[in-house]
């Protein structure tokens, strides 16, 4: 079989050596450089090889493949999006947007030595928590607090610190699974928890409690059903009620909040979220929460209660394995301290800044940007504006959502199967990656959670039809 030009193609060194090369090395380094040319030329042997017409590239050229080798490498992996899906507290586009007093908290806490857990003006703080402790206690109600890596993490370790080796007691109505990886009974297990389960799906009376009580209970729990609600003929032991019970049987009563904000939502024009200051009033002992979800903060899991079991759960060894770094304690800080200003959260606390927007403001943003929009997707898509509907995410409030506005385009040649899937892929593919929402054949771009629209529209021009024509 004969071959193409293959004798033609440069060596590694040449190709190091030449202009082009050294031009690359600079950039690059001699390292990753190497790499590069070596895939190249390998890959252009191959070809060569199989096809007898083919012709040897420029070294230009393949010093522009080597090029382009190395920046797709050097890509980062974790990268910016436009959430436009709707869902505010989106799990897998990384939920809560820190305020910019967290962010900067968090810069200045990365690159200098803090006083992590350092006692420097004799105020005995030698403890990492401590620098958030006070906050989280002043705003719930409870006398101490501790923070870990996630909520997953402060269920994990409340429930195998106060519990473990025996039974926890939880409603049938409340073994709930939260995006699969977070399920009660699982938690149970791998907290050496024996988990009972009292009531029905749908009714649980304080009787079930009492009689399933006995010297194996180590705790009650309560969870909050937060992705999803039970209607019709149900019931729940009130809290109070619960407390209570576990009073008289002194076991500790421990409540999940999940998403767990330290605000009144209604006061925001929201629906009603349980805090953790009505949990504490209502007499749990241990209160658990995000600080990603409705808290607005960094990733964490706050455990606030009684004095004695927070203790009980600080020494515990596992407490070390799931500590909060600087970095997070610090934005951590940094929110809290904006809570102690509930005039202006609306405002400064990204979350609820995107929660309480009124539909006629984002309207008019969607007005605004419309004719750009129409005009970067004249070819792929017909658009107009559309009322829609937001909702808050991370299990938060599962059956209201937000009366919101955005862009819904209509692929062209709508009956072809998959034409919204391809313009969703389109707009994935621009160079800030933009989630939308797909809606019976039409791809929705709620506009809720667009904050820098400057950005959106002026990368539009990128926009590409889904089979690759301009
Ligand atoms: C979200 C949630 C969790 C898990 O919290 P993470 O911070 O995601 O680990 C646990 N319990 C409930 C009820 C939740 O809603």
């Amino acid at each position: 079989m004969k071959q193409g030009d293959r004798a033609s193609l440069p060596s590694v060194d040449r190709l190091l050596n030449s202009a082009a090369g050294a031009q690359l090395a600079g950039r690059y380094g001699r390292t990753l450089l190497l790499e590069a040319v070596r895939g190249v030329l390998a890959a252009e042997r191959t070809r060569l090889a199989s096809d007898p017409g083919a012709r040897c590239p420029a070294d230009a050229v393949l010093a522009a493949a080597c090029a382009a080798r190395v920046e797709a490498l050097l890509r980062p992996s974790l990268r910016p999006v436009f959430n436009l899906s709707g869902t505010v507290l989106h799990t897998n586009l990384g939920r809560a947007l820190l305020p910019e007093a967290a962010v900067a908290a968090a810069v200045g806490a990365m690159a200098r030595p803090v006083n992590l857990e350092y006692d420097v003006d004799g105020a005995a703080r030698g403890e990492r928590d401590s620098h958030v402790e006070a906050w989280l206690t002043r705003l719930t109600g409870a006398a101490a607090a501790v923070v870990v890596n996630n909520n997953a993490a402060a269920v994990y370790l409340a429930l195998y610190a106060l519990a473990r080796r025996r039974e926890v007691l939880v409603s049938r109505g409340e073994l709930v699974e939260i995006g699969g990886a977070f399920r009660i009974p699982d938690i149970m297990a791998s907290a050496g928890c024996k988990l009972r389960e009292v009531g029905t799906t749908n009714r649980t009376h304080p009787q079930d409690f009492v009689r399933a009580l006995g010297t194996a209970t180590g705790a009650i729990m309560k969870v909050h059903t937060s992705n999803y609600a039970v209607h019709g003929y149900t019931a729940t032991v009130p809290e109070s009620e619960l407390a209570a019970i576990a009073r008289q049987h002194a076991v500790p009563l421990i409540n999940d909040l999940g998403s767990g904000t330290l605000v009144e939502l209604e006061a925001f024009g929201l629906a009603h979220e349980p805090t953790p200051q009505e949990a504490i009033a209502n007499g749990a002992d241990v209160v658990t929460f995000s600080g990603d979800k409705l808290l607005g903060g960094p990733q964490c899991g706050l455990i606030v209660g009684r004095a004695d079991l927070i203790e009980k759960i600080r020494r515990n060894p596992m407490k070390r394995a799931l500590r909060l770094d600087k970095i997070r304690l610090a934005a951590l800080e940094a929110v809290l301290r904006l809570y102690a200003r509930p005039e202006t959260l609306a405002r400064d606390l990204p979350t609820l800044r995107m929660l309480t927007r009124s539909q006629a403001e984002i309207r008019t943003q969607a007005a605004g940007i419309m004719p750009v929009v129409a005009k970067a997707a004249d070819g792929l898509a017909t658009t107009r504006i559309v009322d829609c509907l937001s909702q808050i995410g991370s299990g938060a409030l599962p059956v209201d959502t937000l009366p919101s506005a955005g862009i819904a385009l209509t692929p062209r040649g709508k009956r072809r199967s998959g034409a919204a899937d391809a313009l969703a892929a389109a707009f994935r593919a621009l160079p800030v990656p933009v989630i939308g929402r797909i809606s019976e054949g039409e791809l929705i771009l709620d506009l809720r959670c667009l904050d820098d629209e400057h950005e959106f529209v002026f990368q539009l021009q990128h926009l590409a039809s889904p089979d690759g024509a301009p």
